[in-house]
């Protein structure tokens, strides 16, 4: 039973697609057919690309590999009775789960959070309600006005691709963050980043902690108010609060797994991608690494099954971060030796195309 359909699992689809499993009945269960893939996010947002190339189509997959799609998502694990259960389907028995759910960035304990802004995760449903803001945009029917909470990496590249987007128009973006921007990247490269923001005119705001959301504004806690008819939240990567009720031992709140991805707690269910939290080797949320346990996940499966010897993963130390820079350049960073021009952003593009042509018929 594969929980999720995160990056991880649809690769493991693909790979059950060229060498099945034999005498096992594999299922996905995936809230939505498709399942939408981040590096192809700020080029959906910029306009570079169609709506349609953020998505991998889970379902269609599936059918190719013999699997079958449950559309639905899972909300409990009754581990003693090794039974899903959840919205949209009937209870699902497994003799072996995987869990690829990823995180949220939604903010529940902000005031207004749920009924004004959008979460940049899950990724589908910022990049409807953005295409939805900017046709209400275009006739005036709301101000150009955006914020972004959290100005980490994502939040910068989203914003700057928000702001290529209405260029031809007057716009207003702001980026907020309650601590400093861009933590979690090089020195020059986040040098780099902020000449970036400036030349797109987003007014960077660190160390301001939002305390309110309203319909056309962000609070914040030293009193001021900032124009925003769209709210977008790329700052938190919250853990899904039902993995709590399962039992399974958590990392704050995100599930433990050994070297083999297995749940340090329970032999029958394994974690990948984001929602897990390796125990032997603790790393960033990264799509890298999702992508990468894939392989080592399906030949533990298969040793779970009898079927061949369990294969320890470990993760790189430090992987090449591709941030496009709004238009069609992209910056690099690995070990502090950041690199930027169109030529990164061709070979980004080349690496996320190339990512997503392997999951078409
Ligand atoms: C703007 C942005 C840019 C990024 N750029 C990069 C980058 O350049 N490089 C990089 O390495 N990482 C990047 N990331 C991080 C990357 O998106 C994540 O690390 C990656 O998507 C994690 O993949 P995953 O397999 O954990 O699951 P996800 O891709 O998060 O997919 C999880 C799937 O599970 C489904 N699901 C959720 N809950 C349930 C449930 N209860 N039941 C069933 N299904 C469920 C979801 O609908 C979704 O289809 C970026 C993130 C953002 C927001």
């Amino acid at each position: 039973m594969l929980i999720g359909g995160g990056h991880s699992h649809a690769l493991a689809l693909l790979a059950l697609l060229r060498q099945p499993l034999p005498g096992v009945s594999v299922s996905v269960i995936n809230p939505q057919p498709t399942a939408p893939y981040s590096g192809m996010l700020p080029g959906v947002i910029a306009g570079h690309y169609a709506p349609a190339a953020l998505e991998i189509d889970l379902a269609d997959l599936a059918a190719r590999a013999g699997v079958r799609f449950v559309q639905g998502t899972a909300q409990h694990m009754d581990r003693a009775a090794r039974l899903i259960s959840g919205t949209g389907f009937d209870p699902i028995r497994y003799d072996l789960a995987s869990l690829d759910v990823g995180i949220t960035s939604e903010l529940p304990d902000l005031p207004g959070f749920g009924a004004h802004a959008v979460s940049a995760k899950p990724l589908a449903a910022y990049a409807a309600r953005w295409h939805d803001w900017l046709a209400r945009c275009k006739q005036g029917q709301v101000s150009p006005d955006i914020a972004v909470l959290g100005a980490g990496v994502a939040g910068a590249e989203l914003a700057m691709a928000m702001a290529f987007r209405l260029r031809d128009r007057p716009h207003r973006i702001s980026l907020i963050d309650q601590g400093p921007a861009l933590p979690n990247i090089g020195r020059f490269a986040r040098w780099r980043l902020c000449a970036h923001l400036g030349r797109f005119g987003i007014g960077l705001i660190e160390h301001s902690k939002p305390v309110a959301v309203g319909p056309d504004h962000v609070a914040l806690a030293d009193g001021r108010q900032i124009a925003a008819s769209l709210v977008v939240g790329a700052g938190g990567t919250r853990p899904h609060a039902w993995l709590a009720g399962t039992g399974l031992h958590l990392t704050k709140g995100f599930v433990s797994v050994d070297q083999h991805l297995r749940c340090v707690n329970d032999s029958a269910v394994f974690a990948v991608g984001d929602c897990a939290h390796m125990t032997h080797a603790p790393r960033p949320k990264a799509g890298v690494y999702a992508v990468r346990q894939a392989p080592f996940l399906l030949a533990n499966l298969r040793a779970a099954l009898g079927m061949g010897e369990f294969q320890a993963y470990h993760p790189q130390r430090d992987y090449l971060k591709l941030v496009s820079l709004g238009d069609r350049v992209a910056l690099a960073d690995k070990w502090g030796l950041p690199l930027e021009g169109r030529w990164l952003w061709r070979l980004k593009d080349r690496i996320d195309a190339r990512f997503m042509a392997q999951f078409r018929g």
